[in-house]
């Protein structure tokens, strides 16, 4: 699994930190989310993937 986001579109609003807490997390300034691990281990592909799919900006992409 590979994750690219789209951090100009981010809107902050963290929903991928709190589903999946070891991949993202977001910058202290504005909230813009940094991708801890770009490609994370099998354990936390269902996490990544929830993350996804609730962030509400749609930024997130899996490949
Ligand atoms: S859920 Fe989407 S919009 Fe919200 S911080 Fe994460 S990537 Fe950004």
């Amino acid at each position: 699994m590979q994750i690219t986001v789209d951090a100009e579109k981010c809107c902050g609003a963290g929903q991928c930190v709190l589903v999946a807490p070891e991949v993202f997390d977001q910058r202290d300034e504005d909230g813009v989310v940094v991708v801890l691990d770009a490609t994370p281990p099998a354990d936390q592909h269902a996490l990544v993937e929830e993350a996804a799919q609730v962030c509400p900006a749609a930024v997130i992409t899996l490949s």
